[in-house]
């Protein structure tokens, strides 16, 4: 299996934590899922890379997403030295071996001791390794530079000696040295590998037909590319990394098994190593728009329901779309105003803390507490004050007080701010009575959000709340899905258009338009296709084209197993089709299948059916497949204002709506009835068994709007 859905490179450090801005010569990440580029990730030390590489593959791995990680420093050493270390000439030995000797914290840790050992163990003291970074600090056997230096093994690797301009393995210190890199770095992958112990294959000493795959890389190979991103700005890591995962993620599945067959079981190999030209040109490919991110197909079976079961009940109805549905839908990044009513798409967290820093509730004045005195206090002013986006620049002394507005951040030597109307202030002195509690009035900095929490799920329907916490956290824009398509068909001969002249025993189309604005309200994108005869010719065209238009086909009519039922013949034919017959009331059997891939809700006819079969399993359904949660809705218990007797096996909705604090149901329960659906404000759930209401027992009430 050499295809990948999501690819990462990492450019590796040797040396310590690199602090909390992004710079070059750190760690970086760059990542290409299903051909979405997603920004550089700069990672400070290796601690904090060795999480976000276990998050990674832990997040691949949970969505089935096959994962390729190129890691920019050898794998191996030159052949010979597995043997002479470990007394086995497998690389991974040396991993096991590395992993247990390097002790590593962000601040320090004792690769050149190791080093050191080993020469003394292997080289007398004079080699293989050479290079010491520390510079007061000499290490028994490792020398310094190359006088005196020794190697009993080869200098170069097989594929360094065809890699012109790559440095050896052995040099520990001095620009562009791998050494430290290779030391550093095998402990944490041999970690990884295992803590995902059978799912990481790390090549080319393993075969790669686990879920996640380690490569060797070397940004190099793409130097044009990385030179001409660099002359636009940025820092070059994060261009290698960006760019690497790009090409590799766009390589065509030839060019990237050619790569991928390497014979070099002792000394490893660097992927793509005399390839670079179809590396430059898939790191030059265009970006984003050219290849959506393209979700996996539905299974065939996915509307298949159990045999032997007559009239399936709606909770089960409901697992089973539930488990068998994923979202559909393509991701994309939209900026925050165009991003109300999305789907959002990945997890998020904040980038910034909120309230950033640390500032004033109300307007006042503001001192330290602790330069307060006991009794009553009179305070010199300082000249100045603090408003909100204008900060006060100086530092207030203790025993002073400051103007604040509220907003204002705190200024030095603040921490508490007393509100103007418990003040007597003159020009220079603010007077007022003892008592305040340290940091009254003011708001912590985080108090509400500290940075790098998560603060909006994957799965939300992003409502305006969510913009304004996105903004204040520091997103410009957020991860979204695109919206799903959804194509409505109205079936049946004796349907007219509102405004045509209608005949004897035609009917106006009712369901269309009210299927079309639910499908708005719900937030999904409308291709209207009209209506279709009774006719299997006029259906298929119609289904054919909702089906390259659109995400989901939404049919009304024909869908039981009657004469005129095309819709359910025509996708039974096709072998795409399943018959639901759920124990619901109002609602005939629904069609669900797939044709030509895409899903379709075949819906009955009938108005009331058609929309509470919407609401109760296409509603939910579409959520699942446009990218959103599950969705139950909400709903409460009312007295009921009406009497009913029902009868055990099929749960019942009925049209309803609240007054005065009880559930009223419309007069008639007649299908055709779509007088009742526009008078009803919800609808009223009856359980599964029998029951027997008077005025006053409690029903679930469902209100329309819990299930937009
Ligand atoms: P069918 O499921 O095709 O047997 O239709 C059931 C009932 O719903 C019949 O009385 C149809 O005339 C009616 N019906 C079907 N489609 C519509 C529609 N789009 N608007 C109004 N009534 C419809
Ligand atoms: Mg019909």
């Amino acid at each position: 299996m050499t295809s990948f859905d999501t690819v990462a490179i990492v450019d590796w450090s040797g040396g310590n934590d690199t602090g909390p801005r992004p710079r070059r010569d750190a760690i970086w990440l760059g990542l290409t899922r299903l051909g979405q580029d997603q920004p550089p990730a700069y990672l400070r030390n290796r601690t904090a890379a060795e999480t976000a590489l276990a998050n990674l593959i832990d997040t691949e791995r949970s969505a089935g997403r096959r994962l390729l990680i190129g890691f920019d420093f050898p794998f191996a050493y030159p052949s010979g030295f597995a043997q002479a270390l470990t007394g086995r000439a497998d690389p991974l030995a040396v991993w096991d071996w590395l992993e247990a000797q390097i002790t590593d914290t962000p601040r320090a840790n004792n690769r050149f001791e190791v080093a050191g050992a080993i020469n003394r163990a292997l080289g007398q003291g004079r080699g293989p390794f050479w290079g010491n970074a520390r510079p007061r600090h000499d290490i028994a056997g490792l020398p310094r530079t190359k006088s005196g230096y020794a190697n009993p093994f080869p200098d170069r690797r097989a594929v360094e000696r065809a890699a012109p301009g790559s440095f050896t393995c052995w040099q520990l210190a001095g620009a562009g040295a791998v050494g430290s890199q290779v030391l550093m770095g095998l402990p944490v992958l041999t970690r990884l590998r295992r803590r995902f112990a059978g799912h990481i294959a790390i090549w080319p000493f393993e075969s790669l037909d686990a879920p996640v795959a380690f490569v060797e890389i070397w940004p190099s190979l793409i130097a044009g590319a990385v030179r001409r991103a660099e002359a636009e700005g940025g820092i070059r890591d994060a261009h290698q990394v960006r760019l690497l995962a790009r090409a590799l993620s766009r390589l065509p599945a030839p060019a990237l098994r050619a790569m991928l067959q390497v014979d070099a079981p002792e000394e490893g190999w660097i992927m793509g190593l005399g390839h670079e030209d179809k590396l430059e040109q898939a790191a030059a490919a265009e970006t984003g728009a050219a290849t959506p991110l393209a979700p996996p197909p539905l299974r065939d079976d996915c509307f298949a329901l159990p045999a032997g079961v007559d009239w399936t009940p709606v909770d089960d109805a409901l697992a089973l779309l539930r488990t068998r549905l994923h979202p559909v839908v393509a991701q994309t990044e939209l900026p925050l105003s165009g991003a109300l009513g999305r789907i959002l798409s990945r997890d998020v967290t904040a980038l910034r803390a909120n309230p950033p820093q640390p500032n004033t509730a109300v307007d006042g004045y503001g001192f330290a507490h602790a330069s307060l005195t006991t009794g009553d206090q009179v305070l010199p002013l300082v000249q100045g004050r603090a408003a909100a986006g204008l900060p006060f620049d100086g530092t207030v002394p203790p025993g002073h007080a400051i103007r604040v507005l509220t907003g204002a951040a705190l200024p030095e030597g603040v921490d508490t701010v007393i509100l103007q109307e418990d003040v007597t202030a003159t020009d220079t002195h603010i007077a007022f009575r003892p008592g305040l509690k340290p940091g009254a009035n003011t708001r912590r900095a985080g108090e509400d959000v500290t940075a790098g929490t998560p603060i909006l799920s994957a799965g939300r329907r992003l409502t305006p709340a969510d913009l304004a916490l996105a903004s204040a956290t520091g997103h410009a824009t957020l991860p979204v899905h695109e919206r799903l398509r959804v194509a409505i068909i109205s079936t049946g001969d004796e349907l007219v258009e509102p405004g045509d002249p209608a005949g004897l025993g035609q009917i106006f189309d009712a369901n269309r338009p009210m299927l079309l604005g639910l499908m708005q309200q719900f937030g999904f994108e409308v291709l209207d296709l009209g209506r279709v005869p009774d006719n299997r010719a006029a259906l298929r065209a119609a289904l054919d084209r909702g089906a390259s238009g659109a995400d989901v086909i939404l049919t009304s009519g024909g869908a039981s197993s009657g004469d005129e039922d095309h819709v359910s013949a025509l996708l039974n034919e096709a072998g795409a089709m399943t018959e639901w017959r759920i124990a619901v009331k109002p609602g005939r059997p629904l069609a669900l299948g797939l044709w030509s891939g895409t899903p379709v809700f075949g819906l009955p006819g009938n108005p009331v059916a058609a929309l509470v079969c919407t609401l109760i399993f296409a509603r939910p359904a579409m959520a699942r497949l446009a990218g959103a949660d599950w969705q139950t809705p909400q709903g409460f218990d009312l007295p009921a204002g009406f009497e009913k007797s029902k009868k055990p096996g099929r749960r019942e909705y009925l049209r309803a709506r609240m007054r005065d604090g009880r559930a009223e149901v419309f007069k008639s329960e007649g299908s055709g009835r779509i007088s009742g659906l526009s008078w009803a404000e919800g609808l009223v759930e009856l359980p599964d068994g029998a029951a027997h209401i008077t005025p006053g027992t409690p029903v679930r009430f469902l209100p329309f709007g819990s299930f937009l």
